[in-house]
């Protein structure tokens, strides 16, 4: 969890998982790694119903977080099944065995469970090997990363590894911030480069002051031309920013814009509540696994109408009978941003009467209620799109709203009796009568 946010926001999260499998580590209580508890789940008669519920607890709680979940999960299961429930114990182990298990994270584990001297390189060490060192190339060069890599591996600590990395990751998280650092009282300032540049601009500002200047070294002279590590010529020291010149990042690209046509289809549930198709995404790119309204991703600078028609296309070959463009109830548009995507999704409606068989060769789906809807792994962009259309139908069941419908509006949708209200499918598919 730690690796997604931090501590502040972890700690309700992991104070609910400590909650939900607290039964169980009373059976194992030196069960201090994932896997083991995992393994002490898994031995107990329903331990693997217990398993799931925990995991679905948390997936349910924090849906943004669940291609990690998932990760961790499979893990798990990978070393109760292959590796007869004992966790790989070094880095290179634990990367090689483990789905999902990136090198940080092999690191982490190694150093701070199993002891064994490897560096580990996150965020917050990034920040403090660039101010240490100097390292003014973009921060996520892989010239840069691995020379992070390298130099953590030679500073760890060989007798604490894991108290050292978490000292270094603590530093970062603590005193040398992104913005603002507290230089002064940094354990290692004497070590800074980054630091040491500063004191001595300030030395040649106040020596300057008596007519004496010393030479200032230039951080760029220790590279010759074309250095991968040392800030690029057209970006040098800048003196205001002091030790947050490091480290440095490639400029943004500006993200992508996208646009999705999204459809919420709505049919009466048993008790006349409304309930809502919902459909799987797939295992793996963009919003992996979660639940959302059956969508389809538009060309941009596509008409209006066409969107409408291919998101009527998309539905009919997936629940196997005719769908109308003009049955379908454009409701508004919902932006969300991705960190690199602009993302528009285009919202359209349409009820249905009965049940509706879908093709089961394509993406898992279920019908669910609004409660049912929201502790489902939704993502946020879904519940803006429930939003809109429940705003919309609200609007629409107004008196004070419907009052202000002009006299003789037309229906929306060919066949309909009873202006402004929406065709069900069934309704929209019947012949129309002659006038
Ligand atoms: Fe970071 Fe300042 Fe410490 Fe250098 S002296 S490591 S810049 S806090």
């Amino acid at each position: 969890m730690l690796q997604q946010t931090q501590v502040a926001t972890v700690i309700d999260y992991y104070n609910r998982w400590m909650q939900v499998t607290a039964p169980y580590r009373v059976l194992c209580p030196q069960a201090a790694p994932f896997g083991e508890l995992v393994h002490c789940l898994w031995q107990i008669p329903s331990g693997r119903a217990q398993l799931c519920l925990s995991l679905t607890c948390l997936f349910a709680s924090v849906p943004q977080k669940w291609p990690t979940l998932q990760a961790l999960a499979q893990a798990s299961l990978e070393v109760v099944s292959e590796l007869a429930g004992r966790m790989p114990r070094t880095a290179e182990d634990l990367q090689k065995l483990l789905p999902g298990v990136g090198r940080y994270t092999a690191g982490a584990i190694a150093s701070i469970s199993y002891g064994q001297a490897t560096g580990v390189v996150d965020g917050n060490v990034i920040r403090v090997l660039c101010r240490l060192r100097c390292i003014g190339a973009d921060s996520s060069s892989p010239a840069v990363i691995d020379q992070l890599w390298d130099m953590a591996n030679v500073l760890v600590d060989k007798s604490r590894p894991g108290d050292f990395n978490q000292a270094l990751m603590e530093l970062g998280a603590t005193v040398c911030v992104p913005k603002a650092p507290l230089c002064g009282e940094c354990p290692v300032k004497q070590h800074c480069q980054a630091w040491r540049r500063v004191e001595k601009e300030l030395a040649f500002t106040s020596q300057k002051l008596f007519g004496n200047p010393p030479k200032v070294p230039d951080v760029e002279d220790c590279g010759v031309g074309d250095c991968p590590l040392c800030p690029p010529a057209t970006e040098p020291w800048d003196s205001s920013l002091g030790v947050t010149n490091f480290p440095r990042k490639a400029a943004k690209k500006p993200p992508r814009a996208m646009r999705t046509a999204t459809c919420v289809l709505e049919r009466r549930g048993c008790h006349g509540a409304p309930e809502y198709l919902i459909v799987q995404r797939p295992s793996s790119g963009l919003l992996a696994g979660l639940w959302e309204f059956p969508s389809l991703p538009l060309a941009q600078d596509l008409q209006k109408e066409r969107e409408r028609e291919e998101l009527a296309d998309h539905l009919q070959a997936w629940m196997g009978r005719p769908v109308a463009a003009k049955g379908l109830r454009f409701i508004g548009e919902v932006i969300h941003i991705f960190s690199h995507i602009h993302q528009t999704y285009v919202v359209y409606s349409l009820p249905l009467d009965g049940d509706v068989t879908l093709d089961p060769a394509l993406s898992p789906s279920r019908w669910v209620t609004e409660n049912e809807f929201h502790a489902s792994a939704v993502s946020t962009a879904m519940k803006k799109v429930l939003k809109v259309h429940e705003k919309q139908r609200r609007q629409e069941s107004s008196p004070v709203k419907g009052s202000k419908r002009k006299r003789g509006a037309k229906a929306q949708g060919a066949g309909s009796t009873c202006p402004g209200t929406q065709l069900s499918l069934h309704a929209f598919l019947r012949a129309p009568t002659a006038p």
